[in-house]
Protein backbone atom coordinates (compact mmCIF):
# COMPACT_ATOMS: atom_id res chain seq x y z
CA UNK A 1 0.00 0.00 0.00
CA UNK A 2 1.33 3.76 -1.08
CA UNK A 3 -0.42 5.52 1.52
CA UNK A 4 0.22 6.67 5.34
CA UNK A 5 -2.51 6.92 7.67
CA UNK A 6 -5.45 9.16 6.56
CA UNK A 7 -7.12 11.51 8.31
CA UNK A 8 -10.46 10.06 9.66
CA UNK A 9 -13.05 8.11 7.00
CA UNK A 10 -15.75 10.61 4.83
CA UNK A 11 -18.92 9.03 3.76
CA UNK A 12 -21.25 10.04 0.79
CA UNK A 13 -23.75 8.33 -1.34
CA UNK A 14 -22.18 8.43 -4.83
CA UNK A 15 -18.06 9.30 -5.14
CA UNK A 16 -17.11 10.77 -8.47
CA UNK A 17 -13.62 10.59 -9.75
CA UNK A 18 -12.72 13.45 -12.48
CA UNK A 19 -14.65 16.64 -12.95
CA UNK A 20 -14.25 16.21 -16.95
CA UNK A 21 -17.45 16.49 -18.39
CA UNK A 22 -18.74 12.91 -17.72
CA UNK A 23 -18.04 13.31 -14.39
CA UNK A 24 -19.56 16.80 -14.07
CA UNK A 25 -22.37 16.28 -15.64
CA UNK A 26 -23.18 13.07 -13.58
CA UNK A 27 -22.33 15.02 -10.47
CA UNK A 28 -25.25 17.50 -11.23
CA UNK A 29 -27.61 15.25 -11.98
CA UNK A 30 -27.05 12.99 -8.69
CA UNK A 31 -26.91 16.53 -7.01
CA UNK A 32 -30.19 17.69 -8.17
CA UNK A 33 -31.84 14.31 -6.33
CA UNK A 34 -30.80 15.46 -3.16
CA UNK A 35 -28.12 12.71 -3.24
CA UNK A 36 -24.84 13.25 -1.49
CA UNK A 37 -22.24 13.04 -4.06
CA UNK A 38 -18.37 14.21 -4.05
CA UNK A 39 -16.74 14.66 -7.35
CA UNK A 40 -13.03 14.70 -6.88
CA UNK A 41 -10.80 16.52 -8.93
CA UNK A 42 -6.76 16.68 -9.38
CA UNK A 43 -6.30 19.63 -10.83
CA UNK A 44 -6.77 23.47 -8.77
CA UNK A 45 -8.63 24.42 -12.12
CA UNK A 46 -10.63 23.40 -15.34
CA UNK A 47 -8.07 25.90 -17.17
CA UNK A 48 -5.95 23.56 -19.73
CA UNK A 49 -4.63 22.84 -22.58
CA UNK A 50 -7.04 22.53 -25.40
CA UNK A 51 -9.28 19.60 -24.80
CA UNK A 52 -12.23 20.30 -27.44
CA UNK A 53 -14.57 22.46 -26.71
CA UNK A 54 -17.76 21.01 -28.88
CA UNK A 55 -20.99 20.95 -27.42
CA UNK A 56 -23.11 18.70 -29.76
CA UNK A 57 -27.01 19.18 -30.18
CA UNK A 58 -27.28 15.76 -28.03
CA UNK A 59 -25.67 17.77 -25.11
CA UNK A 60 -27.83 20.76 -25.67
CA UNK A 61 -31.00 18.92 -25.73
CA UNK A 62 -30.04 17.35 -22.57
CA UNK A 63 -29.09 21.23 -20.99
CA UNK A 64 -32.47 22.43 -22.61
CA UNK A 65 -34.56 19.82 -20.28
CA UNK A 66 -32.42 21.14 -17.50
CA UNK A 67 -33.23 24.70 -18.14
CA UNK A 68 -29.26 25.46 -19.07
CA UNK A 69 -29.18 25.86 -22.64
CA UNK A 70 -30.67 29.47 -22.50
CA UNK A 71 -27.84 30.70 -20.23
CA UNK A 72 -25.03 28.77 -21.76
CA UNK A 73 -25.97 30.44 -24.54
CA UNK A 74 -25.44 33.70 -23.28
CA UNK A 75 -21.80 32.89 -22.77
CA UNK A 76 -19.56 33.74 -25.95
CA UNK A 77 -19.48 31.15 -27.79
CA UNK A 78 -19.49 30.65 -31.86
CA UNK A 79 -21.61 27.90 -34.17
CA UNK A 80 -20.59 24.75 -36.23
CA UNK A 81 -23.11 23.50 -38.45
CA UNK A 82 -20.79 21.93 -40.60
CA UNK A 83 -17.01 21.42 -42.47
CA UNK A 84 -16.19 22.50 -45.94
CA UNK A 85 -13.20 20.48 -46.91
CA UNK A 86 -11.35 21.28 -49.88
CA UNK A 87 -9.99 18.43 -51.91
CA UNK A 88 -8.39 18.75 -55.10
CA UNK A 89 -11.71 17.79 -57.10
CA UNK A 90 -14.14 20.61 -54.74
CA UNK A 91 -15.19 21.20 -51.74
CA UNK A 92 -16.99 18.08 -49.96
CA UNK A 93 -19.43 18.67 -46.82
CA UNK A 94 -19.29 14.69 -44.98
CA UNK A 95 -21.79 15.94 -42.78
CA UNK A 96 -24.47 18.98 -42.51
CA UNK A 97 -26.11 19.92 -39.42
CA UNK A 98 -28.66 22.26 -40.31
CA UNK A 99 -31.61 19.90 -41.89
CA UNK A 100 -31.56 18.16 -38.52
CA UNK A 101 -34.99 18.46 -36.12
CA UNK A 102 -33.37 19.74 -33.40
CA UNK A 103 -34.03 23.39 -31.35
CA UNK A 104 -29.84 22.90 -32.04
CA UNK A 105 -29.12 22.45 -35.28
CA UNK A 106 -25.12 23.10 -34.82
CA UNK A 107 -22.35 22.02 -32.36
CA UNK A 108 -21.98 25.32 -29.99
CA UNK A 109 -18.50 26.03 -29.69
CA UNK A 110 -17.61 27.29 -25.60
CA UNK A 111 -14.22 26.78 -24.33
CA UNK A 112 -14.29 23.30 -21.97
CA UNK A 113 -12.82 25.05 -19.02
CA UNK A 114 -15.74 27.47 -18.96
CA UNK A 115 -18.24 24.79 -19.66
CA UNK A 116 -16.87 22.64 -17.13
CA UNK A 117 -16.98 25.88 -14.85
CA UNK A 118 -20.43 26.28 -15.43
CA UNK A 119 -21.97 22.89 -14.54
CA UNK A 120 -20.01 22.52 -11.63
CA UNK A 121 -21.85 25.87 -10.33
CA UNK A 122 -24.81 24.84 -11.13
CA UNK A 123 -24.21 21.37 -9.24
CA UNK A 124 -22.90 23.87 -6.12
CA UNK A 125 -26.60 24.94 -6.23
CA UNK A 126 -27.84 22.28 -4.29
CA UNK A 127 -26.33 21.28 -0.63
CA UNK A 128 -26.03 17.31 -1.10
CA UNK A 129 -22.92 18.51 -3.50
CA UNK A 130 -19.60 18.69 -2.80
CA UNK A 131 -16.39 19.34 -5.46
CA UNK A 132 -12.77 18.83 -3.63
CA UNK A 133 -10.48 20.32 -6.46
CA UNK A 134 -6.67 19.26 -6.32
CA UNK A 135 -7.74 15.98 -4.94
CA UNK A 136 -5.35 13.31 -6.56
CA UNK A 137 -7.15 10.00 -6.01
CA UNK A 138 -4.73 7.30 -5.73
CA UNK A 139 -5.96 3.98 -4.84
CA UNK A 140 -9.42 2.39 -4.29
CA UNK A 141 -10.72 1.13 -0.84
CA UNK A 142 -11.92 -2.56 -1.61
CA UNK A 143 -13.84 -4.65 1.08
CA UNK A 144 -15.03 -8.39 0.33
CA UNK A 145 -14.50 -8.04 -3.22
CA UNK A 146 -16.08 -4.66 -3.87
CA UNK A 147 -15.09 -1.22 -4.22
CA UNK A 148 -16.22 0.86 -1.43
CA UNK A 149 -14.12 4.18 -2.03
CA UNK A 150 -11.10 5.61 -2.42
CA UNK A 151 -8.49 7.09 -1.35
CA UNK A 152 -7.12 10.62 -2.14
CA UNK A 153 -3.92 12.82 -1.67
CA UNK A 154 -6.01 16.30 -0.85
CA UNK A 155 -4.97 19.88 -1.14
CA UNK A 156 -3.58 20.14 2.45
CA UNK A 157 -1.21 17.32 1.07
CA UNK A 158 -2.79 14.62 3.40
CA UNK A 159 -4.18 11.64 2.96
CA UNK A 160 -8.04 11.08 2.92
CA UNK A 161 -10.51 8.34 2.24
CA UNK A 162 -13.79 8.49 1.14
CA UNK A 163 -16.55 5.78 1.37
CA UNK A 164 -19.71 5.55 -0.59
CA UNK A 165 -21.75 2.64 -2.17
CA UNK A 166 -20.83 3.81 -5.79
CA UNK A 167 -17.73 5.16 -7.39
CA UNK A 168 -17.56 6.59 -10.57
CA UNK A 169 -13.79 6.42 -12.36
CA UNK A 170 -14.81 9.45 -14.75
CA UNK A 171 -10.89 10.09 -15.09
CA UNK A 172 -10.27 10.14 -18.08
CA UNK A 173 -8.52 8.19 -20.93
CA UNK A 174 -5.28 7.40 -18.85
CA UNK A 175 -7.79 6.36 -16.24
CA UNK A 176 -5.72 5.91 -12.96
CA UNK A 177 -8.91 3.87 -11.67
CA UNK A 178 -9.43 1.86 -14.59
CA UNK A 179 -5.95 0.27 -13.84
CA UNK A 180 -6.08 0.04 -10.15
CA UNK A 181 -9.51 -1.98 -10.87
CA UNK A 182 -7.67 -4.23 -13.33
CA UNK A 183 -9.39 -3.51 -16.63
CA UNK A 184 -6.93 -3.08 -19.79
CA UNK A 185 -8.93 -1.24 -22.80
CA UNK A 186 -8.41 -2.90 -26.35
CA UNK A 187 -6.76 -0.37 -28.65
CA UNK A 188 -7.10 0.56 -32.20
CA UNK A 189 -4.46 2.23 -33.63
CA UNK A 190 -6.34 5.76 -35.77
CA UNK A 191 -3.75 6.72 -38.83
CA UNK A 192 -3.29 10.04 -37.91
CA UNK A 193 -1.96 12.64 -34.99
CA UNK A 194 -2.97 15.96 -34.26
CA UNK A 195 -1.06 18.93 -33.77
CA UNK A 196 -3.71 22.01 -32.34
CA UNK A 197 -2.70 25.32 -32.12
CA UNK A 198 -4.63 28.65 -32.45
CA UNK A 199 -4.02 31.64 -35.11
CA UNK A 200 -5.05 35.21 -34.87
CA UNK A 201 -8.30 36.90 -36.33
CA UNK A 202 -7.14 39.28 -38.84
CA UNK A 203 -8.99 42.64 -40.36
CA UNK A 204 -8.91 41.05 -43.74
CA UNK A 205 -9.80 37.44 -42.69
CA UNK A 206 -11.16 34.56 -43.94
CA UNK A 207 -14.95 33.28 -44.62
CA UNK A 208 -16.11 29.65 -42.69
CA UNK A 209 -19.13 29.05 -43.84
CA UNK A 210 -20.52 26.36 -41.62
CA UNK A 211 -18.12 27.44 -38.63
CA UNK A 212 -15.63 25.05 -39.80
CA UNK A 213 -13.04 24.60 -43.09
CA UNK A 214 -10.85 21.64 -43.48
CA UNK A 215 -8.16 21.81 -46.64
CA UNK A 216 -5.62 18.84 -47.68
CA UNK A 217 -2.53 19.19 -48.81
CA UNK A 218 -0.09 16.45 -49.58
CA UNK A 219 0.22 13.87 -46.61
CA UNK A 220 -1.31 16.48 -44.45
CA UNK A 221 -4.67 18.09 -43.68
CA UNK A 222 -5.21 21.24 -41.77
CA UNK A 223 -8.87 21.92 -39.87
CA UNK A 224 -9.79 25.90 -39.04
CA UNK A 225 -12.40 26.30 -36.07
CA UNK A 226 -14.24 29.47 -36.06
CA UNK A 227 -13.92 30.45 -32.35
CA UNK A 228 -14.86 33.85 -30.89
CA UNK A 229 -11.63 35.24 -30.95
CA UNK A 230 -9.23 33.37 -33.02
CA UNK A 231 -8.80 30.31 -35.28
CA UNK A 232 -8.57 26.88 -33.76
CA UNK A 233 -6.44 25.36 -35.69
CA UNK A 234 -5.09 21.12 -36.31
CA UNK A 235 -3.06 19.98 -38.31
CA UNK A 236 -3.20 16.47 -39.25
CA UNK A 237 -0.24 14.37 -39.91
CA UNK A 238 0.28 10.41 -40.28
CA UNK A 239 0.66 8.77 -37.13
CA UNK A 240 4.35 8.03 -35.86
CA UNK A 241 5.71 11.11 -37.60
CA UNK A 242 5.68 13.95 -34.70
CA UNK A 243 9.61 13.20 -33.69
CA UNK A 244 9.99 13.83 -37.84
CA UNK A 245 8.08 16.99 -37.45
CA UNK A 246 9.34 18.33 -34.61
CA UNK A 247 13.10 17.95 -35.88
CA UNK A 248 12.19 20.20 -38.83
CA UNK A 249 11.17 22.78 -36.96
CA UNK A 250 8.20 25.53 -36.54
CA UNK A 251 9.51 27.02 -39.89
CA UNK A 252 8.45 24.15 -41.65
CA UNK A 253 4.93 23.89 -39.61
CA UNK A 254 4.39 27.14 -41.17
CA UNK A 255 5.01 26.32 -45.05
CA UNK A 256 3.05 23.41 -44.23
CA UNK A 257 0.16 25.43 -43.25
CA UNK A 258 0.53 27.44 -46.00
CA UNK A 259 0.99 25.49 -48.46
CA UNK A 260 -2.14 23.31 -47.22
CA UNK A 261 -4.39 26.74 -47.39
CA UNK A 262 -2.52 29.45 -48.70
CA UNK A 263 -5.42 31.98 -47.50
CA UNK A 264 -3.48 31.62 -43.72
CA UNK A 265 0.18 32.81 -44.79
CA UNK A 266 -0.27 35.88 -42.52
CA UNK A 267 -1.88 33.91 -39.76
CA UNK A 268 0.93 31.33 -40.01
CA UNK A 269 3.43 34.19 -38.94
CA UNK A 270 2.72 34.10 -35.66
CA UNK A 271 3.64 30.49 -34.99
CA UNK A 272 7.44 31.45 -33.34
CA UNK A 273 7.55 28.61 -30.58
CA UNK A 274 7.14 25.23 -30.61
CA UNK A 275 4.99 25.68 -27.34
CA UNK A 276 2.28 26.88 -29.10
CA UNK A 277 1.68 23.71 -30.61
CA UNK A 278 0.29 20.69 -28.28
CA UNK A 279 -0.20 17.20 -29.43
CA UNK A 280 -3.27 15.20 -29.40
CA UNK A 281 -2.00 11.34 -29.92
CA UNK A 282 -5.10 10.30 -31.45
CA UNK A 283 -5.92 6.97 -29.98
CA UNK A 284 -9.19 5.03 -29.94
CA UNK A 285 -10.27 2.22 -27.44
CA UNK A 286 -12.98 0.26 -25.70
CA UNK A 287 -13.04 -1.27 -22.21
CA UNK A 288 -14.44 -4.34 -22.64
CA UNK A 289 -16.15 -4.35 -18.91
CA UNK A 290 -17.18 -0.97 -17.58
CA UNK A 291 -18.09 -2.24 -13.89
CA UNK A 292 -17.24 -4.43 -10.50
CA UNK A 293 -19.32 -3.97 -7.82
CA UNK A 294 -19.05 -0.66 -6.55
CA UNK A 295 -17.47 1.06 -9.47
CA UNK A 296 -18.41 2.23 -12.74
CA UNK A 297 -16.12 3.65 -15.70
CA UNK A 298 -17.92 6.46 -18.03
CA UNK A 299 -16.51 8.69 -20.29
CA UNK A 300 -13.27 8.22 -21.65
CA UNK A 301 -12.31 6.23 -18.78
CA UNK A 302 -14.65 3.75 -20.84
CA UNK A 303 -13.76 4.31 -24.40
CA UNK A 304 -11.41 6.75 -25.80
CA UNK A 305 -12.64 8.29 -29.22
CA UNK A 306 -11.44 9.29 -32.19
CA UNK A 307 -11.37 13.08 -33.03
CA UNK A 308 -13.41 12.15 -35.96
CA UNK A 309 -16.92 14.20 -35.50
CA UNK A 310 -15.31 15.75 -32.23
CA UNK A 311 -17.79 13.30 -30.69
CA UNK A 312 -15.83 12.82 -27.34
CA UNK A 313 -17.43 15.17 -25.46
CA UNK A 314 -20.90 14.38 -26.00
CA UNK A 315 -20.52 10.87 -25.70
CA UNK A 316 -18.66 11.18 -22.23
CA UNK A 317 -22.11 13.24 -21.60
CA UNK A 318 -24.44 10.97 -23.02
CA UNK A 319 -22.93 8.13 -20.37
CA UNK A 320 -23.78 10.58 -17.48
CA UNK A 321 -27.24 10.95 -18.44
CA UNK A 322 -27.40 7.13 -18.55
CA UNK A 323 -25.63 6.19 -15.77
CA UNK A 324 -27.94 8.96 -13.92
CA UNK A 325 -31.47 7.51 -15.42
CA UNK A 326 -30.78 4.18 -14.48
CA UNK A 327 -29.07 4.80 -11.18
CA UNK A 328 -30.53 7.39 -9.30
CA UNK A 329 -33.55 5.52 -7.39
CA UNK A 330 -30.51 2.70 -6.41
CA UNK A 331 -28.69 5.19 -4.97
CA UNK A 332 -31.22 6.94 -3.25
CA UNK A 333 -31.74 3.57 -1.38
CA UNK A 334 -27.94 3.74 -0.62
CA UNK A 335 -27.78 -0.10 -2.23
CA UNK A 336 -26.17 -0.31 -5.96
CA UNK A 337 -26.88 -3.77 -7.77
CA UNK A 338 -23.61 -4.66 -9.82
CA UNK A 339 -26.17 -5.76 -12.26
CA UNK A 340 -27.28 -2.16 -13.08
CA UNK A 341 -23.73 -0.92 -13.71
CA UNK A 342 -23.86 -3.69 -16.57
CA UNK A 343 -27.33 -1.99 -17.56
CA UNK A 344 -25.45 1.44 -18.09
CA UNK A 345 -22.63 -0.36 -19.85
CA UNK A 346 -25.28 -2.30 -22.31
CA UNK A 347 -27.07 0.66 -23.30
CA UNK A 348 -24.04 2.50 -23.79
CA UNK A 349 -21.56 0.26 -24.97
CA UNK A 350 -23.62 -0.31 -28.75
CA UNK A 351 -23.62 3.18 -29.69
CA UNK A 352 -19.64 3.61 -29.03
CA UNK A 353 -19.19 0.76 -31.14
CA UNK A 354 -21.18 1.92 -33.45
CA UNK A 355 -19.96 5.22 -33.97
CA UNK A 356 -15.76 3.88 -33.48
CA UNK A 357 -16.70 1.93 -36.97
CA UNK A 358 -18.17 4.99 -38.13
CA UNK A 359 -15.10 6.89 -37.38
CA UNK A 360 -13.10 3.97 -38.87
CA UNK A 361 -14.75 4.12 -41.94
CA UNK A 362 -13.94 7.22 -42.40
CA UNK A 363 -10.09 7.10 -41.36
CA UNK A 364 -9.41 4.24 -43.70
CA UNK A 365 -11.71 5.62 -46.91
CA UNK A 366 -11.02 9.43 -46.86
CA UNK A 367 -8.18 10.41 -43.74
CA UNK A 368 -5.52 7.79 -44.62
CA UNK A 369 -5.56 7.70 -48.35
CA UNK A 370 -5.18 11.49 -48.17
CA UNK A 371 -2.09 11.54 -45.65
CA UNK A 372 -0.31 8.72 -47.51
CA UNK A 373 -1.05 10.48 -51.14
CA UNK A 374 1.67 12.42 -52.17
CA UNK A 375 0.43 14.10 -54.74
CA UNK A 376 -3.50 16.23 -54.66
CA UNK A 377 -6.07 14.73 -52.42
CA UNK A 378 -9.49 13.96 -53.88
CA UNK A 379 -12.80 12.54 -52.77
CA UNK A 380 -13.76 8.81 -53.07
CA UNK A 381 -16.42 9.03 -55.52
CA UNK A 382 -18.38 6.48 -53.56
CA UNK A 383 -18.13 8.75 -50.62
CA UNK A 384 -19.67 11.78 -52.81
CA UNK A 385 -22.23 9.59 -54.37
CA UNK A 386 -23.65 8.20 -50.85
CA UNK A 387 -23.97 12.08 -49.75
CA UNK A 388 -26.27 13.03 -52.73
CA UNK A 389 -29.04 10.18 -52.07
CA UNK A 390 -31.56 11.84 -49.67
CA UNK A 391 -32.20 9.27 -47.22
CA UNK A 392 -28.58 8.87 -46.47
CA UNK A 393 -26.97 12.03 -46.94
CA UNK A 394 -27.87 13.04 -43.44
CA UNK A 395 -27.16 9.70 -41.68
CA UNK A 396 -23.47 11.44 -40.97
CA UNK A 397 -24.98 14.42 -39.46
CA UNK A 398 -27.42 12.75 -37.56
CA UNK A 399 -24.40 10.25 -35.95
CA UNK A 400 -22.20 12.99 -35.07
CA UNK A 401 -25.19 15.17 -33.41
CA UNK A 402 -26.92 12.41 -31.32
CA UNK A 403 -25.63 9.31 -32.15
CA UNK A 404 -27.53 6.27 -32.85
CA UNK A 405 -29.78 6.83 -30.09
CA UNK A 406 -31.20 10.06 -28.57
CA UNK A 407 -30.02 10.19 -24.98
CA UNK A 408 -32.59 12.12 -22.67
CA UNK A 409 -32.98 12.77 -19.13
CA UNK A 410 -35.70 10.31 -17.65
CA UNK A 411 -38.70 12.19 -16.53
CA UNK A 412 -39.10 11.84 -12.84
C1 LIG B 1 -6.20 17.74 -27.58
C2 LIG B 1 -7.58 17.17 -27.49
C3 LIG B 1 -8.58 17.69 -28.30
C4 LIG B 1 -9.88 17.17 -28.22
N1 LIG B 1 -10.86 17.68 -29.01
C5 LIG B 1 -12.14 17.29 -28.86
C6 LIG B 1 -13.22 17.89 -29.58
O1 LIG B 1 -13.02 18.82 -30.37
N2 LIG B 1 -14.47 17.44 -29.35
C7 LIG B 1 -14.73 16.42 -28.47
O2 LIG B 1 -15.90 16.05 -28.30
N3 LIG B 1 -13.75 15.83 -27.79
C8 LIG B 1 -12.47 16.23 -27.95
N4 LIG B 1 -11.47 15.65 -27.23
C9 LIG B 1 -11.82 14.52 -26.36
C10 LIG B 1 -12.52 15.03 -25.12
O3 LIG B 1 -11.71 15.97 -24.45
C11 LIG B 1 -12.83 13.82 -24.23
O4 LIG B 1 -13.50 12.82 -24.95
C12 LIG B 1 -13.72 14.25 -23.07
O5 LIG B 1 -13.13 15.31 -22.36
C13 LIG B 1 -13.95 13.05 -22.17
O6 LIG B 1 -14.55 13.47 -20.98
P1 LIG B 1 -14.30 12.69 -19.61
O7 LIG B 1 -15.07 13.46 -18.59
O8 LIG B 1 -14.59 11.26 -19.81
O9 LIG B 1 -12.74 12.78 -19.35
P2 LIG B 1 -11.76 14.03 -19.20
O10 LIG B 1 -12.32 15.23 -19.88
O11 LIG B 1 -10.42 13.56 -19.62
O12 LIG B 1 -11.78 14.34 -17.65
C14 LIG B 1 -11.13 13.52 -16.73
C15 LIG B 1 -10.87 14.33 -15.49
O13 LIG B 1 -10.37 13.46 -14.49
C16 LIG B 1 -9.32 14.12 -13.81
N5 LIG B 1 -8.47 13.08 -13.21
C17 LIG B 1 -7.68 12.20 -13.85
N6 LIG B 1 -7.08 11.37 -12.98
C18 LIG B 1 -7.51 11.76 -11.75
C19 LIG B 1 -7.23 11.28 -10.43
N7 LIG B 1 -6.40 10.26 -10.22
N8 LIG B 1 -7.81 11.91 -9.38
C20 LIG B 1 -8.67 12.95 -9.59
N9 LIG B 1 -8.96 13.43 -10.82
C21 LIG B 1 -8.39 12.84 -11.89
C22 LIG B 1 -8.64 14.93 -14.89
O14 LIG B 1 -7.87 15.99 -14.35
C23 LIG B 1 -9.83 15.41 -15.70
O15 LIG B 1 -10.34 16.63 -15.22
C24 LIG B 1 -10.16 16.11 -27.32
C25 LIG B 1 -9.16 15.60 -26.51
C26 LIG B 1 -7.87 16.12 -26.58
C27 LIG B 1 -6.80 15.53 -25.70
Amino acid sequence: MESATTQGIEHTSCCIVGAGPAGAVLSLLVARKGIPVTLLEMHKDFDREFRGDTIHPSTLEILDQLGLATPLHEMRHSKISGPTIQFADGPFRPFDLTRLKTRFPYILMVPQAQFLEFITKEAAKYPSFRLVMRANVRELVEENGAVCGVKYLGPDDAWHELRAPLTVAADGRFSRIRQLAGFEPVKTSPPMDVLWFRLPKLPEDLEVPGGLLGSVGRGLALIVLDRADYWQTGLVFPKGHYQELHAQGIAAIREAIVETQPRLAKHAESLTDWHQLSLLSVESSLCPRWHKPGLLLIGDAAHVMSPVGGVGINYAVQDAVVAANILISQLKAGRVPESELAEVQRQREWPVRVIQRMQTLMQNRLIAPALSSQGPARVPWSARALLRIPILRDVPGRLIAFGPRRVHLAKP
